[in-house]
């Protein structure tokens, strides 16, 4: 778990304050790794406390993070400070708080970040490291994985090494989020939620935070009796729910088939689940109706036919990266599930699409 975490609007303030007793030295900087929306954005860069030779890199997030882009960020980091860097900080969504994370952990262990693609690979401990979203629904901040594409897979860097040493929750950094951004990336926590209170890795630790999310998405996304304000706090905390429920459970059919899109198509994470939930109503019926409700409610328009041109073998390629996500179909399905989950039934719902 995240051992340290602070909340309110504002609280972004402290970061200087946070991050001074983990200075290493002068010569040890603090990188900060930003998502580039923000480099024209004052209100948050001038707030950065940079000193000595701490620095900023701006870092699109047009694609979603590789293990490549990994790799020559460390690269670079290490060939541009005079010493291993006193800690690394990610401001932004769920790609850049992965990116920091997978950063802090390839500064300290040898070799390639797909060689750590998996669960508890990695060896050292991470350089320090602080994450603050900018948006709300990916539960990055809080979660035991960095979602990587490698060269043969899209896989998390699970590790009791992954998870951020610092949260910074300030909801209203998340004020300038295009609306449509707003939407599947919060569907991303509403759908961590549907997946971890329906599937058989169940427990009362997952449920707790899961049933709290669930709660809190129905009231931002149908409700829409809250303020924005309010709406952008609780999300926040749906968010921080969302993933603690995951991470003592699995995520489920979304997911899997979401991984597949990205995989082959470059799919950005909320979107793909978002355009895979809505046709999962065998699976999660009541939740999916309750989706196409908030789709509606917020004039929401999901692309269609993505799949329909694919090649036998793009799509070959693509179920197979959905199904070698066995956790997951084990957790949605249960211990049988390669009964009833087959390439054919997938490519049937592929083709929906
Ligand atoms: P994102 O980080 O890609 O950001 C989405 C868009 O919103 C980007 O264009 C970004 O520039 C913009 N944006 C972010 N904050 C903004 C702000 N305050 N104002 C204006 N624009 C802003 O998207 P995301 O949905 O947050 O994250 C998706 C990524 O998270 C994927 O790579 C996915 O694999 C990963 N993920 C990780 C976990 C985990 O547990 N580690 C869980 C779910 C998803
Ligand atoms: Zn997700």
């Amino acid at each position: 778990m995240v051992p340290r975490v602070i909340f309110g609007r504002g609280s972004f303030n402290q970061l200087g304050e946070l991050l001074a007793p983990n200075r290493l030295n002068n010569q040890a900087p603090f990188v900060y790794l930003v998502d580039d929306v923000f480099r024209t954005e004052i209100n948050i860069t001038s707030r950065i406390p940079i000193a000595y030779d701490d620095k900023i890199i701006y870092v699109s997030t047009i694609e979603e993070p590789k293990t490549s882009q990994v790799d020559e960020l460390v690269e670079d980091i290490i060939l541009t400070s005079k010493e291993r860097p006193s800690g690394i900080i990610g401001i932004g969504g769920g790609s850049i708080l992965d990116l920091a994370k997978a950063v802090a952990i390839m500064l300290n262990n040898e070799g390639s970040s797909e060689d750590y693609q998996g669960w508890d690979l990695v060896k050292h401990k991470a350089v320090y490291h602080v994450g603050i979203p900018t948006i709300s629904g990916t539960g990055a901040e809080v979660s035991r994985t960095t979602v990587l594409t490698g060269p043969t897979r899209k896989l998390g860097i699970n590790s009791d090494y992954t998870p951020f040493d610092q949260v910074v929750l300030d909801p209203e950094l998340t004020k300038g989020v295009p609306k449509q951004q707003w939407f599947y990336t919060g569907m991303d926590c509403f759908i961590h939620s549907v997946e971890s209170l329906n599937g058989t890795y169940l427990n009362a630790f997952s449920k707790t935070y899961g049933d709290m999310a669930y709660q809190i998405c129905k009231e931002i996304y149908l409700d829409g009796s809250l303020t924005k304000k309010d709406a952008q706090d609780k999300l926040m905390m749906a968010s921080w729910h969302g993933g603690m429920s995951i991470a003592y459970s699995q995520v489920g059919v979304a997911h899997a088939m979401s991984y597949g899109l990205s995989y082959l198509l470059g799919t950005k994470h909320g979107i793909g689940n978002c355009i895979v939930f809505n046709y999962l109503e065998e699976f999660y019926p009541k939740d999916v109706k309750l989706f196409k409700k908030m789709l509606d409610k917020h004039d929401i328009t999901l692309p269609t036919g993505i799949c329909r041109d694919l090649s036998d073998k793009d799509l070959e390629t693509m179920i197979n990266v959905a199904l070698s996500l066995e956790p997951l179909w084990e957790n949605a399905i249960g211990k049988n599930w390669k009964k009833t989950i087959t390439s054919k039934k997938l490519k049937e719902l592929y083709l929906k699409m």
